[in-house]
C-alpha cells in the first residue's frame, strides 16, 4: 500500500500559475477551485485562434468555434458515461442547471397533492428552486433530515419518498458535511414510485467518477468552475426521453429551427436549451479541464484528498476548542472539514487564517437550513483538492492553534 507522504509527494502545484506564484494555502476549493494553466491557455487559444459566434456561421473560423463547442460537449458525455450526446446541456452553472429542471420540468409536471423530496443539507441552488416549483403548481416541498453526523438513513428515504413523490432532489456530496450520500438509493425509491431524481454533483463531480448511466439519475446538474474549468459554465445532464418532453427554459436564438409570425419550431436536443450565444470559450476551458482530470485520475486524485483530509482532520481534532461539524469518521469527509471554535466566530477564525495566507470559507455556505438544524449557527469550513500539499495542511494547522490565544483566551 502507498503512504500518505508518498502520496502526497508530488508538486501538482506547477501547474497552476495562481498557486505556484503565491505565497497562500488555498483551502477554499468547495467554493471554486484554482485553474491549472492548460484551462487558462485553452479559453486563451479558443479566442485568439477560432472566436466567432459558435452554431450559427458558415464560414471556416465559425465552424472551428463550433468544433470547439461540441467537442467540448463529447468530453463531458465521456466524462459521466452518458448514453447519448445531447443529453447534455450547457448552461452557467449547477444552479442555473436546476432551475432548468425546476421551471421546464417541475412547473410541467407537478400538480396540487404532489410532493417533492429534497433533504435538510441542500444548497439552496437545490432547494429554492423547488420550493418555487411547489408554491407555483400546489405541491408540497418535503425535507429528509440527516443525523448530527450528516447521515440519512434508508428509514429517512423511505418514509419520504410514497406514491405522492414526483421529484427527488439530492446532493451527492453535501458542501457542508462532505458526506457521501445515498444517492444510488434514492434513485431507486423514486423510481419505484414512478418519481425522477435530480442529482446535485456539484460538489462530487470534481472528486469521483460519476457514471450516470449506472446511477440512473434522470437528471444530475454540476459547475465547470469547481472542477477547474471556467466560470461561466455548468452543466446538465438529463435523460434523453425526459429531455425531449420538457419545454425550453429560455427562448430566443438558437434554441429554434423555424420561427413564422405567429409560431415556431424548436431545434432538437440540446440546443432547444441553449438559448442565445454560448459560451464556447468556457466550454474549450472545461474541455480542457476534463483532459487534465483524466490525465491525472480520480484513483490518484481520492487518495491525495483522502490523505490530505487525515492530516488536516486528525491535527484539527488536537486543537483545543475545534469542534468538526458532522461524521466523528474521517472517511466521511470528501475533503470538507467545517468546524467552530469555541469562543470564535467564524468570521474572525477566517481573518486571522488570512492573514496568515490561508484561506478558507466562514459563513453559512449556502447552506441555513441545515446550520439551523444542526443548531451551528455560522461555521468555518476547509476543503481540500488534490493540487493542495501538506505544507498548505501544517499552516492551517499552525494557524489555528494560535487562534484562541489571539483572541485572547488563556490570558
Ligand atoms: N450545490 C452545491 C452542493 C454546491 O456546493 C454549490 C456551490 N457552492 C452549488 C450547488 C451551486 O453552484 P454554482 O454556484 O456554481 O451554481
Amino acid at each position: 500500500m502507498v503512504s500518505d507522504k508518498d502520496l502526497l509527494a508530488y508538486d501538482y502545484k506547477k501547474d497552476f500559475p495562481l498557486l505556484a506564484n503565491m505565497d497562500v494555502a488555498y483551502l477554499d476549493n468547495a467554493a471554486t477551485a484554482q485553474r491549472p494553466l492548460c484551462v487558462i491557455e485553452a479559453e486563451r487559444d479558443f479566442y485568439l485562434k477560432h472566436n466567432a459566434n459558435p452554431l450559427r456561421g458558415l464560414y471556416q473560423l465559425a465552424m472551428e468555434a463550433t468544433d470547439a463547442y461540441e467537442d467540448a460537449r463529447t468530453a463531458v458525455q465521456k466524462f459521466i458515461n452518458a448514453k447519448h450526446f445531447e443529453e447534455i446541456i450547457f448552461t452557467r452553472n449547477t444552479t442555473e442547471s436546476l432551475n432548468l429542471v425546476a421551471y421546464s420540468y417541475a412547473l410541467h409536471n407537478l400538480q396540487p397533492g404532489d410532493e417533492i423530496v429534497t433533504t435538510i443539507m441542500e444548497h439552496h441552488s437545490n432547494m429554492l428552486p423547488w420550493r418555487m416549483a411547489a408554491a407555483q403548481t400546489g405541491a408540497t416541498l418535503k425535507y429528509i433530515e440527516c443525523a448530527a453526523d450528516g447521515s440519512i438513513a434508508d428509514e429517512a428515504l423511505a418514509q419520504a419518498i410514497t406514491a405522492k413523490t414526483k421529484i427527488v432532489a439530492m446532493a451527492q456530496v453535501s458542501n457542508v458535511l462532505g458526506r457521501l450520500n445515498p444517492v444510488e438509493k434514492a434513485v431507486e425509491l423514486a423510481h419505484k414510485v414512478g418519481a425522477v431524481a435530480v442529482i446535485d454533483a456539484a460538489q462530487s463531480a470534481p472528486h469521483m467518477a460519476i457514471d450516470v448511466q449506472k446511477l440512473d439519475a434522470d437528471f444530475l446538474a454540476f459547475s465547470g468552475h469547481k472542477m477547474m474549468g471556467p466560470m461561466g459554465i455548468g452543466v446538465l445532464y438529463g435523460k434523453k426521453k425526459l429531455l425531449d418532453a420538457m419545454p425550453p427554459f429560455l427562448s430566443g436564438g438558437e434554441m429554434i429551427s423555424m420561427v413564422s409570425r405567429d409560431g415556431q419550431e424548436y431545434a432538437p436536443l440540446p440546443h432547444k436549451f441553449e438559448a442565445g450565444t454560448v459560451n464556447a470559450g468556457a466550454a474549450a476551458g472545461l474541455h480542457a479541464a476534463i483532459d487534465y482530470i483524466n490525465s491525472i485520475g480520480f484513483d490518484i486524485i481520492e487518495a491525495r484528498e483522502a490523505a490530505l483530509t487525515r492530516l488536516a482532520f486528525e491535527g484539527m481534532r488536537q486543537i483545543e476548542g475545534v469542534r468538526i461539524i458532522g461524521s466523528p469518521n474521517v472517511e466521511e469527509h470528501k475533503g470538507i472539514i467545517t468546524f467552530t471554535i469555541d469562543g470564535v466566530h467564524p468570521h474572525d477564525i477566517a481573518a486571522i487564517l488570512d492573514a496568515d495566507g490561508v484561506n478558507i470559507r466562514a459563513g453559512n455556505h449556502c447552506a441555513q437550513p441545515l446550520l439551523d438544524h444542526l443548531c451551528t449557527g455560522a461555521t468555518a469550513r476547509v476543503s481540500l483538492a488534490f493540487y493542495n500539499d501538506e505544507a498548505d495542511v501544517r499552516r492551517l494547522l499552525d494557524s489555528l492553534k494560535t487562534i484562541r490565544e489571539r483572541m485572547g483566551y488563556g490570558r
